[in-house]
């Protein structure tokens, strides 16, 4: 009979991994977390954190009231008046090493008159929550928040412990925020894991099912630098060779149409294949080609024309964004100047890559200034973690219909601070239809309730797999 029962036991658990067994708690109620994400969105939205001045203790004294209220410990740690951070914990039996949820509080600043609903009230209208920060990223630490709370509310036992932050200063590149942390208070957010913004869902209209989750596991590391050519001022209308516009615009063009190598990693290998294995079979053999030993420049071409964000997650792109030289249409200016917009890929040695550029360039008279770095360089995250399976197991049996693909950003965010520290960061987010970009950054910024719940839920599910006991 023992044996039975132990065999039984065994066969249950098989049957429900710790996520299911925790979903399944007592008195779980997964109507009420959603509930409770969509309200504390709706709450953080009306706190007007815009950048530049940020003010996020609004949103840190809300958020500690409500622990406080559950009676959950928390601490602030302001970097500069008004912009706090917030770090609140759930102890696990300390077997296996802390998960980090995190979120920003900052939004960016919004232009009101292009508005249709006030971008502060949090409107829910026509199955959407409309307000700034709605989708980036005030949705994430509402729902990071609330699994938080949740854990506690139904005594979750745990492995590790959860740990929430909610960092300022995401939009001015952390360093108020994680950057401060991470110098300052390390020991309170240390983790083995993290769990930020950077990844979401995509649902295909003509189905309504999800067709891919994107999760972020790398990104690319912004390192600006201004290009400065000096030369003699003169007449325009004798065409002297140093003239600073020509050598200038030469030394650009040359960049423009030079791309530095291209070179895969873990997660870009990854994504290609797995787009390879799902894609229609034009597009797959592209994949496919790319996944091979040196492809050709046109082969990388093609990339370019199905997505120009597949073209820049294959190498350190270098894009030319301001130009100025020159003041009137008679004169020869004395100097002029270029700024390039360089994302370089993960592991990348600045060094190296400056002189790479200069090699192209081949003229010194173009002088290569970098610019100040906001984000460190950084390894991506590994593919091969309990937490990314976790990611794998939890989507594969809620959403069969999807793909789960490792991702590279093009752009950058608090993970990069993190996974510089050795904190494997991963980015998950809320589902949107394909191709929908939310106005994140733009007017009216929204989510939609539906695929906001869900995400709540899949939160939920992976979290408990990989921290409940
Ligand atoms: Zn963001």
């Amino acid at each position: 009979m023992r044996r039975m029962l132990l065999a039984l036991f065994v066969t249950i658990c098989h049957l429900f991994p710790a996520s299911v067994l925790a979903a399944t708690a007592p008195g779980f109620d997964l109507k009420k977390l959603q509930d409770d994400s969509l309200s504390t969105l709706v709450d953080l939205i009306k706190m007007d954190t815009s950048q530049p001045a940020g003010n996020e203790y609004l949103a840190t004294d809300y958020l500690g009231k409500r622990l406080d209220e559950v009676g959950i410990a928390y601490k602030t740690f302001e970097s500069e008046p008004g912009r706090t951070n917030i770090v609140a914990r759930i102890k696990g039996d300390g077997s296996k090493k802390p998960l980090l949820l995190l979120g920003h509080t900052d939004v960016v600043t919004v232009e009101r008159e292009n508005w249709t609903f006030d971008p502060f009230s949090g409107t829910v209208a026509q199955g959407k929550i409309f307000g700034r920060g709605a989708a980036d990223d005030k949705g994430i630490v509402a729902v990071s928040f609330e699994v938080l709370i949740a854990l506690k509310r139904y005594n979750i036992p745990l492995s590790r412990d959860v740990i929430f932050l909610g960092v300022a200063d995401e939009e001015g590149g952390g360093g108020l925020g994680i950057t401060y942390m991470i110098e300052n208070h390390l020991e309170e957010i240390s983790a083995e894991f993290g769990i930020n913004e950077g990844g979401r869902g995509s649902i295909d209209p003509q189905t309504n099912l999800y067709s891919v989750f994107s999760i972020g596991t790398a990104e690319k590391t912004p390192r600006r630098a201004v290009l400065t050519v000096e030369g003699r001022a003169g007449h325009g209308s004798v065409p002297t060779r140093d003239n600073s516009i020509g050598v200038l615009a030469t030394a650009v063009s040359k960049l423009f149409e030079t791309p530095l190598p291209m070179q895969l990693n873990e997660t870009t290998r990854t994504f290609f294949t797995r787009l390879a294995q799902t894609r229609p079979k034009a597009e797959a053999d592209i994949y496919r080609a790319i996944l091979a030993p040196n492809p050709s420049i046109e082969t990388q071409e093609k990339l370019r024309d199905i997505n120009p964000s597949m073209f820049s997650i294959i190498r350190t792109s270098v894009v030319p964004t301001i130009f100025e030289g020159g003041y009137q249409r008679n004169v020869i200016p004395s100097s002029a100047q270029a700024t390039l917009d360089i994302r370089a890929l993960p592991d990348t040695d600045p060094e190296v890559m400056f002189e790479q550029l200069a090699n192209i360039i081949d003229d010194p008279r173009v002088k290569i200034t970098p610019m100040k770095v906001t984000r460190p360089a950084h390894s991506p995250a590994p593919l091969s973690t309990d937490l990314f399976n976790a990611f794998e197991r939890v989507l594969a049996q809620q959403h069969p219909s999807a793909t789960v693909l490792p991702s590279m950003l093009t752009g950058a965010t608090d993970s990069a601070q993190l996974r510089s520290v050795g904190i494997a960061t991963y980015g998950f987010g809320p589902g949107a239809f394909l191709g929908e970009n939310n106005g994140i950054h733009g007017n009216d910024e929204y989510l939609r309730v539906e695929p906001f719940s869900e995400y709540a839920r899949l939160m939920w599910l992976i979290v408990t797999d990989v921290a409940a006991q």
